[in-house]
Protein backbone atom coordinates (compact mmCIF):
# COMPACT_ATOMS: atom_id res chain seq x y z
CA UNK A 1 0.00 0.00 0.00
CA UNK A 2 2.53 2.40 1.22
CA UNK A 3 4.44 1.85 -2.65
CA UNK A 4 1.14 2.75 -4.01
CA UNK A 5 0.98 5.68 -1.93
CA UNK A 6 4.50 7.05 -2.90
CA UNK A 7 4.15 6.15 -6.35
CA UNK A 8 0.72 8.63 -6.80
CA UNK A 9 2.31 11.15 -5.07
CA UNK A 10 5.67 11.18 -7.96
CA UNK A 11 2.86 10.92 -10.36
CA UNK A 12 1.06 13.60 -9.25
CA UNK A 13 4.61 15.58 -8.54
CA UNK A 14 5.08 15.59 -12.02
CA UNK A 15 2.20 17.62 -12.98
CA UNK A 16 2.87 21.33 -12.17
CA UNK A 17 0.92 22.36 -9.32
CA UNK A 18 -1.70 24.89 -11.49
CA UNK A 19 -2.49 21.73 -14.13
CA UNK A 20 -4.06 19.56 -10.96
CA UNK A 21 -7.10 21.47 -10.96
CA UNK A 22 -8.00 20.55 -13.74
CA UNK A 23 -7.25 23.46 -16.20
CA UNK A 24 -8.18 23.21 -19.83
CA UNK A 25 -4.92 25.08 -21.33
CA UNK A 26 -2.52 23.54 -23.78
CA UNK A 27 0.42 23.76 -21.79
CA UNK A 28 -1.52 21.79 -19.32
CA UNK A 29 -2.38 19.00 -21.11
CA UNK A 30 0.65 18.30 -22.70
CA UNK A 31 2.27 18.02 -19.34
CA UNK A 32 -0.68 15.45 -17.94
CA UNK A 33 0.30 13.84 -21.33
CA UNK A 34 4.18 13.68 -20.16
CA UNK A 35 3.34 12.51 -16.91
CA UNK A 36 1.63 9.45 -18.12
CA UNK A 37 4.41 8.81 -20.84
CA UNK A 38 6.66 8.70 -17.58
CA UNK A 39 4.66 6.43 -16.38
CA UNK A 40 4.11 3.81 -18.77
CA UNK A 41 8.57 4.15 -18.76
CA UNK A 42 7.95 3.24 -15.27
CA UNK A 43 5.42 0.25 -16.08
CA UNK A 44 7.04 -1.03 -18.73
CA UNK A 45 10.45 -1.23 -16.29
CA UNK A 46 8.20 -3.05 -13.64
CA UNK A 47 7.02 -5.42 -16.49
CA UNK A 48 10.55 -5.76 -17.89
CA UNK A 49 11.89 -6.83 -14.72
CA UNK A 50 9.01 -9.40 -13.77
CA UNK A 51 9.68 -10.94 -16.93
CA UNK A 52 13.41 -10.94 -16.40
CA UNK A 53 13.04 -12.53 -12.95
CA UNK A 54 10.35 -15.19 -14.69
CA UNK A 55 12.69 -16.20 -17.10
CA UNK A 56 15.84 -16.35 -15.28
CA UNK A 57 13.74 -18.34 -12.49
CA UNK A 58 12.62 -20.78 -15.96
CA UNK A 59 16.31 -20.84 -17.11
CA UNK A 60 17.25 -21.61 -13.41
CA UNK A 61 14.50 -24.53 -13.29
CA UNK A 62 15.32 -25.65 -16.42
CA UNK A 63 18.87 -26.04 -16.08
CA UNK A 64 18.75 -27.47 -11.83
CA UNK A 65 15.78 -29.72 -13.61
CA UNK A 66 17.89 -30.98 -16.49
CA UNK A 67 21.18 -31.51 -14.24
CA UNK A 68 18.25 -33.50 -11.26
CA UNK A 69 17.32 -35.49 -14.30
CA UNK A 70 21.06 -36.43 -15.17
CA UNK A 71 21.77 -37.19 -11.97
CA UNK A 72 18.72 -39.18 -11.50
CA UNK A 73 19.29 -41.33 -14.58
CA UNK A 74 22.91 -41.79 -14.19
CA UNK A 75 21.90 -42.78 -10.01
CA UNK A 76 19.31 -45.52 -11.96
CA UNK A 77 21.67 -47.17 -14.21
CA UNK A 78 24.58 -47.34 -11.84
CA UNK A 79 22.18 -48.77 -9.19
CA UNK A 80 20.83 -51.34 -11.88
CA UNK A 81 24.57 -52.47 -12.55
CA UNK A 82 25.25 -52.65 -8.76
CA UNK A 83 22.13 -54.63 -8.16
CA UNK A 84 23.01 -57.05 -11.02
CA UNK A 85 26.76 -58.07 -9.90
CA UNK A 86 25.82 -57.64 -6.46
CA UNK A 87 22.78 -60.61 -7.70
CA UNK A 88 26.25 -62.63 -10.12
CA UNK A 89 28.13 -62.53 -7.24
CA UNK A 90 25.79 -63.46 -4.60
CA UNK A 91 24.98 -66.59 -6.90
CA UNK A 92 28.50 -67.49 -8.09
CA UNK A 93 30.19 -66.98 -4.59
CA UNK A 94 31.41 -70.57 -3.05
CA UNK A 95 30.62 -70.87 0.74
CA UNK A 96 27.54 -69.97 3.12
CA UNK A 97 25.23 -67.03 3.65
CA UNK A 98 27.36 -64.67 4.88
CA UNK A 99 30.61 -65.08 2.55
CA UNK A 100 27.67 -64.45 -0.33
CA UNK A 101 26.58 -61.37 0.91
CA UNK A 102 29.88 -60.10 1.69
CA UNK A 103 30.71 -60.75 -1.59
CA UNK A 104 27.49 -59.36 -3.29
CA UNK A 105 28.64 -55.97 -1.08
CA UNK A 106 31.66 -55.90 -2.35
CA UNK A 107 30.27 -56.04 -5.97
CA UNK A 108 28.06 -53.21 -5.55
CA UNK A 109 30.66 -51.13 -3.74
CA UNK A 110 33.09 -51.88 -7.03
CA UNK A 111 30.60 -51.31 -9.29
CA UNK A 112 29.59 -47.63 -7.79
CA UNK A 113 32.96 -47.01 -7.76
CA UNK A 114 33.78 -47.25 -11.46
CA UNK A 115 30.92 -45.17 -12.00
CA UNK A 116 32.69 -42.38 -9.89
CA UNK A 117 30.68 -42.82 -7.00
CA UNK A 118 33.29 -42.68 -3.81
CA UNK A 119 32.20 -45.30 -1.23
CA UNK A 120 33.00 -44.58 2.50
CA UNK A 121 31.85 -46.66 5.96
CA UNK A 122 30.17 -49.79 5.90
CA UNK A 123 27.77 -50.30 7.85
CA UNK A 124 26.27 -53.86 9.08
CA UNK A 125 22.34 -53.45 9.45
CA UNK A 126 19.68 -56.34 9.45
CA UNK A 127 19.47 -58.15 6.45
CA UNK A 128 22.13 -55.99 4.61
CA UNK A 129 24.50 -53.43 4.46
CA UNK A 130 24.66 -49.52 4.51
CA UNK A 131 27.50 -47.47 2.68
CA UNK A 132 28.13 -43.98 2.74
CA UNK A 133 29.03 -42.58 -0.63
CA UNK A 134 30.33 -39.34 -2.05
CA UNK A 135 30.33 -37.49 -5.70
CA UNK A 136 32.35 -34.67 -4.68
CA UNK A 137 30.23 -32.51 -2.59
CA UNK A 138 27.45 -34.87 -3.13
CA UNK A 139 26.80 -36.96 -0.52
CA UNK A 140 24.47 -39.62 0.73
CA UNK A 141 24.24 -43.38 0.98
CA UNK A 142 23.43 -46.82 -0.44
CA UNK A 143 21.65 -49.97 0.66
CA UNK A 144 22.26 -53.61 0.23
CA UNK A 145 19.35 -55.46 1.01
CA UNK A 146 18.71 -58.98 0.91
CA UNK A 147 15.30 -61.37 0.83
CA UNK A 148 15.48 -64.24 3.42
CA UNK A 149 16.20 -66.65 0.80
CA UNK A 150 18.37 -65.28 -0.87
CA UNK A 151 16.75 -64.90 -3.92
CA UNK A 152 16.18 -60.59 -4.16
CA UNK A 153 18.33 -58.46 -3.96
CA UNK A 154 17.79 -54.76 -3.41
CA UNK A 155 19.91 -51.45 -3.69
CA UNK A 156 19.17 -48.20 -3.25
CA UNK A 157 21.23 -45.07 -3.70
CA UNK A 158 20.57 -41.91 -1.73
CA UNK A 159 22.62 -38.33 -2.77
CA UNK A 160 22.22 -35.11 -2.68
CA UNK A 161 22.49 -33.42 -5.80
CA UNK A 162 23.93 -30.30 -5.66
CA UNK A 163 22.33 -27.06 -7.54
CA UNK A 164 23.34 -24.47 -9.52
CA UNK A 165 20.79 -21.83 -10.42
CA UNK A 166 18.37 -22.73 -7.32
CA UNK A 167 21.53 -21.65 -4.42
CA UNK A 168 20.00 -17.81 -5.57
CA UNK A 169 17.28 -18.89 -3.28
CA UNK A 170 19.41 -20.85 -0.66
CA UNK A 171 18.30 -24.35 -2.18
CA UNK A 172 21.86 -25.86 -2.41
CA UNK A 173 21.28 -29.19 -2.55
CA UNK A 174 18.16 -31.88 -3.58
CA UNK A 175 17.68 -35.49 -2.74
CA UNK A 176 17.58 -37.86 -5.35
CA UNK A 177 16.90 -41.56 -4.47
CA UNK A 178 16.51 -44.27 -7.02
CA UNK A 179 16.48 -48.05 -6.39
CA UNK A 180 16.71 -51.38 -8.04
CA UNK A 181 16.19 -55.02 -7.64
CA UNK A 182 17.05 -58.02 -8.92
CA UNK A 183 15.83 -61.39 -8.73
CA UNK A 184 17.47 -64.43 -9.18
CA UNK A 185 15.49 -68.29 -10.26
CA UNK A 186 16.51 -70.62 -12.04
CA UNK A 187 17.79 -70.07 -15.95
CA UNK A 188 15.72 -71.29 -18.40
CA UNK A 189 18.23 -71.16 -21.35
CA UNK A 190 21.57 -72.33 -21.85
CA UNK A 191 23.54 -70.88 -25.23
CA UNK A 192 26.54 -73.20 -26.13
CA UNK A 193 29.52 -74.74 -24.59
CA UNK A 194 26.73 -78.04 -24.01
CA UNK A 195 28.29 -81.22 -23.38
CA UNK A 196 26.23 -83.86 -25.10
CA UNK A 197 26.27 -85.72 -21.57
CA UNK A 198 23.13 -85.13 -18.89
CA UNK A 199 23.07 -85.69 -15.34
CA UNK A 200 19.48 -87.32 -13.78
CA UNK A 201 18.11 -84.82 -11.43
CA UNK A 202 18.99 -85.31 -7.66
CA UNK A 203 20.01 -83.65 -4.75
CA UNK A 204 23.85 -82.09 -5.99
CA UNK A 205 25.28 -79.11 -4.24
CA UNK A 206 27.33 -76.35 -6.19
CA UNK A 207 31.18 -76.52 -5.70
CA UNK A 208 31.42 -80.18 -4.58
CA UNK A 209 32.98 -82.58 -5.96
CA UNK A 210 31.28 -85.70 -7.34
CA UNK A 211 32.17 -88.89 -9.25
CA UNK A 212 29.26 -89.91 -11.62
CA UNK A 213 28.34 -92.86 -13.17
CA UNK A 214 28.00 -92.81 -17.32
CA UNK A 215 25.87 -95.72 -17.62
CA UNK A 216 21.98 -95.42 -18.31
CA UNK A 217 21.14 -99.11 -18.76
CA UNK A 218 17.12 -98.36 -19.30
CA UNK A 219 16.28 -95.35 -18.10
CA UNK A 220 18.35 -94.18 -15.02
CA UNK A 221 20.98 -96.37 -13.95
CA UNK A 222 24.32 -94.69 -12.50
CA UNK A 223 24.26 -90.81 -12.72
CA UNK A 224 23.04 -91.23 -16.23
CA UNK A 225 24.34 -90.84 -20.03
CA UNK A 226 24.58 -89.27 -23.59
CA UNK A 227 22.73 -87.18 -25.20
CA UNK A 228 22.18 -87.24 -29.14
CA UNK A 229 21.92 -83.46 -29.98
CA UNK A 230 21.99 -84.23 -33.36
CA UNK A 231 23.28 -85.09 -36.19
CA UNK A 232 24.79 -88.17 -34.26
CA UNK A 233 28.04 -88.25 -35.99
CA UNK A 234 28.84 -84.95 -34.23
CA UNK A 235 28.54 -86.97 -31.26
CA UNK A 236 32.43 -86.67 -30.99
CA UNK A 237 32.55 -82.64 -32.09
CA UNK A 238 30.29 -81.96 -29.22
CA UNK A 239 32.06 -83.98 -26.88
CA UNK A 240 35.55 -81.83 -27.61
CA UNK A 241 34.42 -78.33 -28.53
CA UNK A 242 30.97 -78.67 -27.06
CA UNK A 243 27.27 -78.08 -28.96
CA UNK A 244 26.81 -74.43 -29.34
CA UNK A 245 22.87 -73.90 -30.09
CA UNK A 246 20.39 -73.04 -27.48
CA UNK A 247 18.58 -75.96 -25.36
CA UNK A 248 15.89 -74.80 -22.93
CA UNK A 249 14.20 -76.28 -19.67
CA UNK A 250 11.20 -78.26 -20.95
CA UNK A 251 12.86 -79.74 -24.36
CA UNK A 252 12.77 -83.52 -24.73
CA UNK A 253 16.19 -84.67 -26.08
CA UNK A 254 17.01 -87.80 -27.80
CA UNK A 255 19.75 -90.21 -25.39
CA UNK A 256 22.19 -92.02 -27.25
CA UNK A 257 23.02 -95.09 -25.93
CA UNK A 258 25.31 -96.49 -28.81
CA UNK A 259 28.61 -94.27 -27.72
CA UNK A 260 31.76 -96.05 -27.80
CA UNK A 261 33.60 -94.63 -24.37
CA UNK A 262 36.78 -94.86 -26.16
CA UNK A 263 35.75 -91.86 -27.65
CA UNK A 264 34.29 -89.96 -24.45
CA UNK A 265 37.80 -90.78 -22.79
CA UNK A 266 39.81 -89.34 -25.91
CA UNK A 267 37.85 -86.20 -25.38
CA UNK A 268 37.94 -85.94 -22.18
CA UNK A 269 41.57 -85.90 -22.69
CA UNK A 270 41.60 -83.69 -25.06
CA UNK A 271 40.01 -80.79 -23.24
CA UNK A 272 41.90 -81.72 -20.34
CA UNK A 273 45.19 -81.27 -21.91
CA UNK A 274 44.19 -78.24 -23.86
CA UNK A 275 43.85 -76.20 -20.32
CA UNK A 276 46.93 -74.82 -19.95
CA UNK A 277 46.64 -72.43 -16.74
CA UNK A 278 46.53 -75.25 -14.63
CA UNK A 279 43.06 -74.04 -13.52
CA UNK A 280 41.32 -76.03 -10.68
CA UNK A 281 39.04 -76.25 -7.60
CA UNK A 282 40.20 -77.50 -3.89
CA UNK A 283 38.97 -77.88 -1.02
CA UNK A 284 40.88 -77.01 2.01
CA UNK A 285 40.68 -75.39 5.50
CA UNK A 286 37.09 -75.46 5.21
CA UNK A 287 36.79 -73.51 2.05
CA UNK A 288 36.85 -74.23 -1.51
CA UNK A 289 39.36 -72.19 -3.78
CA UNK A 290 37.91 -71.42 -7.28
CA UNK A 291 40.82 -70.90 -9.62
CA UNK A 292 39.41 -70.90 -13.03
CA UNK A 293 39.94 -68.89 -16.50
CA UNK A 294 37.40 -67.66 -18.48
CA UNK A 295 36.75 -70.12 -21.30
CA UNK A 296 38.79 -72.94 -20.12
CA UNK A 297 37.77 -76.09 -22.05
CA UNK A 298 37.11 -77.83 -18.77
CA UNK A 299 34.42 -75.92 -17.74
CA UNK A 300 31.25 -76.94 -19.48
CA UNK A 301 27.17 -76.60 -19.49
CA UNK A 302 25.32 -80.47 -18.55
CA UNK A 303 22.00 -80.67 -18.96
CA UNK A 304 19.99 -81.91 -15.69
CA UNK A 305 16.99 -83.95 -16.82
CA UNK A 306 14.47 -86.20 -16.05
CA UNK A 307 11.46 -88.13 -16.77
CA UNK A 308 13.19 -90.51 -19.41
CA UNK A 309 10.93 -92.28 -21.67
CA UNK A 310 10.84 -95.16 -24.46
CA UNK A 311 9.03 -94.41 -27.83
CA UNK A 312 10.25 -96.73 -31.10
CA UNK A 313 13.17 -98.31 -29.60
CA UNK A 314 14.42 -95.02 -28.60
CA UNK A 315 14.74 -93.03 -25.16
CA UNK A 316 13.92 -89.56 -24.53
CA UNK A 317 14.76 -87.42 -21.09
CA UNK A 318 13.78 -83.82 -20.55
CA UNK A 319 15.67 -80.76 -19.97
CA UNK A 320 14.86 -79.48 -16.20
CA UNK A 321 17.99 -77.45 -15.72
CA UNK A 322 21.70 -76.85 -16.53
CA UNK A 323 24.90 -76.89 -14.25
CA UNK A 324 28.40 -75.82 -14.62
CA UNK A 325 30.73 -78.63 -14.08
CA UNK A 326 34.58 -78.65 -14.27
CA UNK A 327 36.00 -81.61 -15.20
CA UNK A 328 38.64 -83.31 -13.35
CA UNK A 329 38.51 -86.94 -14.85
CA UNK A 330 37.25 -89.75 -16.62
CA UNK A 331 37.56 -93.32 -15.99
CA UNK A 332 37.23 -95.14 -19.19
CA UNK A 333 36.89 -98.61 -17.43
CA UNK A 334 34.44 -97.33 -14.86
CA UNK A 335 32.21 -95.13 -16.78
CA UNK A 336 33.02 -92.84 -13.94
CA UNK A 337 33.26 -89.23 -14.72
CA UNK A 338 34.70 -86.64 -11.96
CA UNK A 339 34.08 -83.40 -11.63
CA UNK A 340 33.20 -80.29 -9.54
CA UNK A 341 29.68 -78.68 -10.00
CA UNK A 342 30.15 -74.92 -10.21
CA UNK A 343 27.74 -71.86 -10.36
CA UNK A 344 26.99 -69.47 -12.98
CA UNK A 345 24.66 -66.30 -12.64
CA UNK A 346 23.47 -65.98 -16.66
CA UNK A 347 21.25 -62.92 -17.86
CA UNK A 348 18.10 -64.83 -19.49
CA UNK A 349 14.40 -65.84 -18.65
CA UNK A 350 13.61 -68.15 -15.75
CA UNK A 351 12.30 -71.33 -15.64
CA UNK A 352 9.53 -72.72 -13.38
CA UNK A 353 11.03 -74.29 -9.85
CA UNK A 354 13.73 -73.35 -7.69
CA UNK A 355 17.41 -75.26 -7.51
CA UNK A 356 20.72 -74.08 -5.63
CA UNK A 357 22.67 -75.99 -8.38
CA UNK A 358 21.49 -75.25 -11.13
CA UNK A 359 22.56 -72.03 -13.43
CA UNK A 360 20.71 -69.01 -12.25
CA UNK A 361 19.39 -66.69 -14.18
CA UNK A 362 19.23 -62.95 -12.46
CA UNK A 363 16.88 -59.78 -14.00
CA UNK A 364 16.38 -56.67 -12.65
CA UNK A 365 12.44 -56.90 -11.96
CA UNK A 366 12.38 -52.58 -10.80
ZN1 LIG B 1 41.78 -74.13 -17.73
Amino acid sequence: MRCLERYLKRRASRVPERCRLGRRSKTCQRQRLKSIAGDERGSVLIITTVIMVGIIGMVALTIDGGHLYFRHTRLQDIADSAALAAAAKLVETPGDEYEKRREALGAAVRYSELNGLKAGVVDCSLGGYTVGISDGEETGRMTISFSNSLDEIEIQIALDVRSYFARVFSVNFTPVSVKAVVRIGQAKFQKGNLLPVAFFWGDYEPYKLYTLTLSPGSGQKGNYGFLDYKPSNMFREYMTDGYDGTLSVGDVIETYPGVKTGQVRQAIQERISRCRDGCSVSYSGGKVDVNIMPDCPRVVMVPIVSGFFEQQGRGYVTIRGFAKFFIESYDDDAKILTGWFLQEAVSTEFAPGTSGFTTQAIRLVK
